[in-house]
This record gives structure tokens, C-alpha cells and sequence, in this order.
């Protein structure tokens, strides 16, 4: 039976039959775990009901018994409950958590699921009202920069500078924000040069031809449909008859309105939420959604839950101590019976290898129970990482000690896209008969060498019996192919020529090699060029790739460890330690859990505080938030006081949220015999900075020297202190400078960021000039 269908005469029948069923008393298991609050928010089935309460309380917990409870009294069918959670995982566990309290799986709850898998299914059925046939496509993100650049360069505007990338952002923001072109505020005008509505329209009616929609408009489309044709609305009132929202204070204008038409009518609407945990903030999401939920809906019943469940006292307190640095936020007790268990610990590494040994090792021996703990399985742990280049260090690191682990949320790094083009690059200068990584990049950027000219290449080498880079050079040899591709592929060939060069040659740091392949390729501005959200983290899983290279010899000797290490993963059923990002781990919880990277610029991520200051700087405070109390048991925060980025070491202060930790509820562990330890997490530190082996060496102590670490308490000026990197653009000719592998040198040229550089030791050599730094600090980088 579709909702359409459905006609009011078949609705009052039906309806009769489902309060005999709810007369007839069925007993409610599912009621007597719950606490009286929790009892309350899943009895007060008709009417608005705001439930916003911290983390751990159960709210998740109280809204799926909810919906056992709408079910099992019958005063609901499955198909009329409108249930929306925030991923696909988080669907698909309520619905087995529903059926867990009702004793048999439920059948048919196909409105339970996302924002996007919900409207999918409304804009089949309606298609037509949005100008759609019902079998649309849903254009991926490829496919909607390909069509804005053909509408930015038909419209004469300069692509280089006005890219199809961040038209595309700010499309989508619009659409975040409910707009139609027709909508779009007067103060956005500007937009895109004052092009940007122009092409939204523009934009909006290609699609249309082309029967496509893309992420933002499934949303929107029903949202103008449920504005524009009442009957279509009223439909949907009556027969979404109970309407739930878990993670509220993650919804955007649009999912917000879109809400509020739908339960307009009958005003069913239950909504749960955590004001202190709302991170989507980048994304469009308003947290002002939660707070007004009261004006919008009058008379709404507001249940605030204090109790936790999750979490030990320890954990709880130093979360809730934390959060309390944040000004925006309305401000909740929570309280635990738990006993009191084991301090949040705090430990800083040397570098960002030794945290990732350190986890590793941790994890083993809490396999066998330590710390008073009972012995965990790896599926109780989880490392929460505030960047998903964090998670290099580890998968390596576990890969080689055989340690399985599981990436949720996005695919292992080597994985990634980005990854396997740079590879492809990489696999290219070692061997350019590789034909796999040539096919990969030959468009990879752009170059305008599409399926046709594929094709050409293709023929060629193979009625040759060559490879592709040769079967290419024959081709422009014999002008098989002629402008801007031709021009391309030239290009292209020349560079392949010129990085193989680079990695048979000794003298040539592979590193540099890497870089030099990434700059001349086009491959990294392709990303910087890039403004959809992802592309920052694009790049710097870019630059981590980049310094997993530096552990090994050569380019090949990278590229046979990732091939191994690839080969040895098993998709075994065994248990895993989980690793993800911490906007991925909203809503979970594991036994033990591990933050690791806690360096002021990592996290708080200094991206976010230069894009969006304080606000920024808040969200970041929630992150920390949802980090730690996704931990029951054991939660271990870690940074490190290095990192090596792009061959330059990078000298880390802790994260400003270490400072705001309550020193009653943190432990500060140091390497056994080094130093005794203590309570206070500042004092911890300054006494780890008398004792501890990373605070007590010459890296650090120089550091100190040079005046550039915030005394202990003091808001922090600085955040990451980058040796000389920002720096090296200044040489001059003549300069002494040193670098890593050829020692120390004198500038003859400046070529772009390339210097020409006399060593020593080791001759006449061009290199990236940020491998290099002035002579006289020559002590900082680390041999
Ligand atoms: P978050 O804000 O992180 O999403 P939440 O408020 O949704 O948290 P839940 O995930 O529903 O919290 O619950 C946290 C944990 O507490 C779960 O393991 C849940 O089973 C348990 N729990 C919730 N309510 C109760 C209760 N009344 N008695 C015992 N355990 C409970
Ligand atoms: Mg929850």
C-alpha cells in the first residue's frame, strides 16, 4: 500500500481497527529498563516533545523505544512513522534495536533512514511537480563540476579564477539554507562575482533537461513541492502520522523547515538532541534549530535527562569541565552511577610514530586486561581522530604488527582517492610502462584528453605491441591528436620523462621527487582548486603521503611496502580496533577509547579558527565533547610534540582543550621511570617539562630557548610553531642554508619556490625551497 493511495474513507476503517488493537493491553518489557524522564518522552506519544539532554543519557535509547512503543500498542503502523537519523548505519541499527524490544524483527519501516534516503523516495513519486520524470539521476560530484564548468565558460567567465568548485560550494549552501535562485538573499548577490544566482538559475535548469538533481536539491525539490501544492502536503501529514528526529542539533535550515511543514498538522513531532554536540556547523547545520524548538512548536513538552549511562564519573566530569569553556550553550547537569574508574590519561609522545606504536601497544596489553581493566576485545576500542591523514600513522603501524583494525566512515588511507593518483604518479617515474597508473592519471587532472583521445592511445599502443606512454608519443608523432589535448599529452609525456630521470637518480631525494611529481603534474592544485569541503582534507592526506615516503629509501621501496601491506589485508570476521574520524563517531560508544593528535592547529584544527574564529573555535570544543564521552571505561588523549611535515619537522604545543581539562580528573602518564607523575594537568606538564624524556630534550629546550612556547596557563598566541617553513620564500642569493640530506649549502638562484643551491658537499643542486632552512637553524631538523 503506497501513501497515495490511501484514501480517508480506507484511513477512518483502518483507523478504528487500530485503537481495538491498542485496546488490547500487550505487555511492555521494553518500559521497565527506562527511567522515569525516558518513561515519560516515549509515553507522551501525541503532541511535540523535545528531549535535550547531554551525551550518554539515552536518547538514541529513549526514541527508539519510542518507536517500539508507537508500534507495539498499535497506535501506529511501521509505514506511518517518520523516523530520521543522521547516517545510514544509524538507521539501519534502529531498526534492529526496535525489533530487539519488541521480540521479532520489524517488518517494513520505509520511512526510517536519512534526510536524503527519505526525500529520494518522496521525489520518485513526485517527480513531475519539480519538473522531473521519476526515474532521475542523481548527479555525483564529478558530474556537477563538469556541468557548472560548462555553464561558467558559457556564461564568459574566467574559470581559472572563478572555478566550478567553489560555485559548487556555494550552491550548495543556498540550498542548505532552503534557497531557490528566486530565494537567494540580496546580501548573497555578490556571489561568485555577481554571477553566482545567474548561474544557480542556470544551473538548476540544465538539470532539469538533463532529469537530474544533485545532493542538495532531494531536500529541496520536496521541501518548494510540500510549499507549493498543499493537497500534496496534507497527504503527507496525515499519513506520516508520528514524526522522531535523533541528532536535532545537527539539522539544517532546510531539513528544519522541511520538518516543520510536515508536522504542522497533528504536531507528532519528537525531537532529541544535544545542543553541546552539534558539529556540522561547516556544513550548514544551525543549532539554533534545537533552542527554538519550544517557539515553534507551543506547548511542547521539554524532557531533560541528567542521568548517564555511558560513561564513569571520571570521564563524564572531564567532558563536562571542558564544554563548560564554550559561551554559547544552554548548560546541563549530568550526573552517573557508575563507579568511579579510571582517570582520563594524558600522555605526550615525541613524535606522531611513537604515538601510534604507543596505541598499538596499549591496545595488546589491554587485551589481556590491564589497568585493572577485564580484558578487552579490539572491538571495544576506538581511535577518534580529529583528521583523517591522523590515520596513516596508525593503519601503517598496525598493518606491520599485525594489529586488525577497521576504518569506519571512509576507506583505508591508502584507499582514498587522492591516494591511488598520487601512486599512479609515483608508479609512473619508477616505471613508466605501468599502464594501470598511466590510464589512471592521463585525465587526472583535466588535460582534455577524454574518451576519445583514450581511445586513440589505446589503438595505437596496441596495434604497436607498446605501452601506452609509448603508443602516446606515437600518436603525437604521427598527429593523431591536435590541440589543447595534443598540447597536454605532451606535456604530460615530458614530465613522465622527467620524473623516471629523478627516480634513477641517486642524488634526487625521493621526497622532493614526490613533491616536485605532485606540484608539476597539476595534481595538487587540482585540489587546491578544489572548494567542496573535502578538498582540504584531500590535501593533507596528500602531505601525509608525502611523509610516509620519507621512512623509506626510494620511491620503489614506498611503493613495494604499500603493495604488501595491501596484499596482507584481511576482511576476517575477528574482532578490530576501530578507527575513525570524530565527526564520524557522533552517536557510538566503545569500552575504551583513544584521542590522539591533541596539538593546538590538529585540534583545535587551525583551518576552522581561521575560517570562523570563536564560532570555529566552539565547534572544535564540541568535537573534543563528543570525543571523550564517546568513551565508557578508558579514554586515553595523547599529542605529540612533533610531526614531520613535508620533510620539515613541525614543533607542536598541546592542544589548548588539554588546559581545559579539570586537573581532578586526568592522570598525566610519562614513560615508566622518567618521572612520578601527578594530578594537575598543567603542573603535569610543566613537571613532564622538567622530567619527561620529549620535554627534556634539545628539540624542545631549543624551542623554549627561542621564546616560542606559551608559558604553562597563559592563553596561547601561537599555536603550531613551524620551523622555518613559512619562512624559506625569503632567500636571497647568497644565503647559507641546510638541508636534510646534502647538507649545508649557499643560494645561487631563485627560480618560483625552487632554489638553486651550491652544496658543499654534494654540488649544484635545484631544490623545493621549503626543504631547506637558513644554516644557522640547522640544528632543527632532526637527522
Ligand atoms: P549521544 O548523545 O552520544 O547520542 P544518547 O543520549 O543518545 O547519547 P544512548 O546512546 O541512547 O545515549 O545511550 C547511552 C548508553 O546508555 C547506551 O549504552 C544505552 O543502552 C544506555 N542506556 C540508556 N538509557 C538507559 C537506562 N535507562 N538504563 C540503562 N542503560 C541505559
Ligand atoms: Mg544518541
Amino acid at each position: 500500500m503506497s501513501p497515495i493511495d490511501d484514501t480517508d474513507a480506507f484511513e477512518a476503517a483502518e483507523r478504528a481497527s487500530l485503537s481495538a488493537r491498542a485496546m488490547a493491553a500487550r505487555p511492555m518489557p521494553y518500559l521497565e529498563g527506562l527511567n522515569p524522564a525516558q518513561r515519560q518522552a516515549v509515553e507522551a506519544l501525541d503532541g511535540p516533545v523535545l528531549m535535550l539532554a547531554g551525551a550518554g543519557t539515552g536518547k538514541t535509547k529513549a526514541l527508539t523505544t519510542r518507536i517500539a512503543h508507537l508500534l507495539n500498542t498499535g497506535v501506529a503502523r511501521p509505514n506511518e512513522i517518520l523516523a530520521v537519523t543522521f547516517t545510514n548505519k544509524a538507521a539501519r541499527e534502529m531498526k534492529e534495536r526496535v525489533g530487539r524490544l519488541m521480540g521479532h524483527t520489524v517488518e517494513g519501516m520505509p520511512w526510517l533512514g536519512t534526510f536524503h534516503a527519505i526525500c529520494v523516495k518522496l521525489l520518485r513519486r513526485h517527480a513531475e511537480l519539480a519538473g522531473l520524470k521519476s526515474n532521475f539521476t542523481i548527479l555525483d560530484t564529478d558530474d556537477q563540476i563538469r556541468l557548472m564548468k560548462q555553464l561558467i565558460v558559457a556564461a564568459n567567465i574566467d574559470e581559472k579564477r572563478w572555478p566550478a568548485r567553489q560555485l559548487a560550494g556555494i550552491i550548495d549552501h543556498w540550498k542548505n539554507r532552503a534557497w531557490t535562485p528566486e530565494q537567494v538573499s540580496a546580501a548573497e548577490a555578490s556571489a561568485f562575482n555577481n554571477r553566482g544566482v545567474e548561474l544557480y538559475a542556470a544551473y538548476q535548469d540544465r538539470l532539469r533537461n538533463l532529469n537530474a538533481v544533485d545532493f542538495g536539491d532531494l531536500l529541496l525539490h520536496m521541501l518548494t513541492i510540500f510549499q507549493a501544492h498543499e493537497d500534496v502536503l496534507a497527504q503527507y501529514r496525515r499519513w506520516f502520522r508520528y514524526i522522531l528526529v535523533d541528532e536535532y542539533q545537527d539539522t539544517n535550515v532546510a531539513q528544519y523547515m522541511w520538518l516543520r511543514l510536515l508536522a504542522g498538522g497533528h504536531k507528532n513531532i519528537c525531537c532529541v538532541g544535544d545542543d553541546d554536540q552539534s558539529i556540522y556547523g561547516w556544513r550548514g547545520a544551525e543549532v539554533g534549530n534545537i533552542l527554538r524548538f519550544e517557539k515553534d512548536f507551543p506547548g511542547a513538552e521539554v524532557i531533560r535527562l541528567e542521568q548517564n549511562y555511558r560513561s564513569t564519573p571520571h570521564i563524564l566530569a572531564a567532558a563536562s569541565g571542558l564544554i563548560a569553556a564554550n559561551k554559547g550553550r544552554l548548560g546541563k547537569t549530568l550526573w552517573t552511577e557508575a563507579d568511579e574508574g579510571e582517570k582520563v590519561r594524558l600522555i605526550g609522545h615525541w613524535d606522531g610514530e611513537e604515538e601510534a606504536r604507543w596505541i598499538g601497544e596499549e591496545a595488546e596489553a589491554l587485551q589481556g586486561g590491564s589497568r585493572g581493566l577485564d580484558p578487552k576485545s579490539l572491538d571495544d576500542m576506538a581511535i577518534l581522530v580529529r583528521a583523517s591523514h591522523q590515520m596513516r600513522a596508525f593503519e601503517d603501524r598496525f598493518l606491520t604488527i599485525g594489529l586488525p583494525y577497521r576504518v569506519i566512515g571512509g576507506p583505508r588511507f591508502y584507499e582514498r582517492m587522492e591516494i591511488r593518483d598520487a601512486m599512479a604518479y609515483f608508479r609512473l617515474a619508477v616505471s613508466p610502462d605501468d599502464d594501470l597508473a598511466f590510464e589512471r592519471i592521463v585525465n587526472t587532472p583535466k588535460r582534455g584528453l577524454g574518451d576519445k583521445a583514450q581511445q586513440k592511445i589505446q589503438v595505437m599502443a596496441r596495434s604497436n605491441g607498446v605501452t601506452l606512454v609509448e603508443g602516446a608519443r606515437l600518436l603525437l608523432e604521427t598527429q593523431g591528436l591536435t590541440g589543447k589535448g595534443a598540447s597536454e599529452l605532451r606535456k604530460l609525456l615530458q614530465g613522465i620523462g622527467r620524473w623516471h630521470g629523478g627516480a634513477l637518480d641517486s642524488a634526487q631525494s625521493h621526497v622532493e621527487l614526490a613533491e616536485i611529481i605532485l606540484e608539476e603534474s597539476g595534481y595538487t592544485e587540482h585540489w587546491q582548486n578544489d572548494k567542496t569541503p573535502e578538498a582540504p582534507g584531500r590535501l593533507e592526506n596528500l602531505k601525509e603521503l608525502v611523509k610516509a615516503l620519507e621512512e623509506f629509501e626510494n620511491l620503489q621501496g614506498f611503493l613495494e611496502h604499500v603493495a604488501l601491506i595491501m596484499d596482507n589485508e584481511t576482511e576476517g570476521e575477528g574482532a578490530k580496533i576501530s578507527i575513525m574520524t570524530l565527526h564520524a563517531a557522533k552517536g557510538l560508544e566503545f569500552p575504551v577509547v583513544f584521542l590522539p593528535g591533541w596539538e593546538d592547529g590538529l585540534f583545535p584544527s587551525q583551518r576552522s579558527m581561521d575560517e570562523s574564529g570563536l564560532k570555529g573555535l566552539e565547534e572544535e570544543r564540541r568535537l573534543a565533547y563528543v570525543g571523550i564521552t564517546r568513551a565508557e571505561e578508558l579514554c586515553t588523549i595523547s599529542f605529540a610534540a612533533n610531526r614531520r611535515v613535508y620533510g620539515q619537522w613541525q614543533s607542536a604545543l598541546p592542544s589548548r582543550f588539554i588546559d581545559e581539562l579539570p586537573e581532578a580528573h586526568v592522570e598525566v602518564l610519562t614513560p615508566p621511570g622518567l618521572y612520578g607523575g601527578g594530578g594537575a594537568v598543567s603542573s603535569g606538564i610543566e613537571q613532564a617539562a622538567a622530567g619527561a624524556n620529549v620535554y627534556n630534550s634539545p628539540g624542545w629546550k631549543r624551542l623554549q630557548a627561542r621564546g616560542q612556547q606559551r608559558p604553562v596557563g597563559q592563553p596561547r598566541e601561537s599555536r603550531t610553531i613551524t620551523i622555518d617553513v613559512e619562512a624559506v620564500a625569503a632567500y636571497e642569493s647568497g644565503a647559507r642554508v641546510f638541508h636534510q640530506k646534502f647538507g649545508y649549502g649557499t643560494v645561487t638562484g631563485i627560480e618560483g619556490d625552487k632554489l638553486d643551491i651550491a652544496f658543499d658537499k654534494a654540488g649544484r643542486k635545484n631544490v623545493v625551497a621549503r626543504f631547506v632552512v637558513p644554516a644557522e637553524n640547522a640544528d632543527d631538523v632532526p637527522s
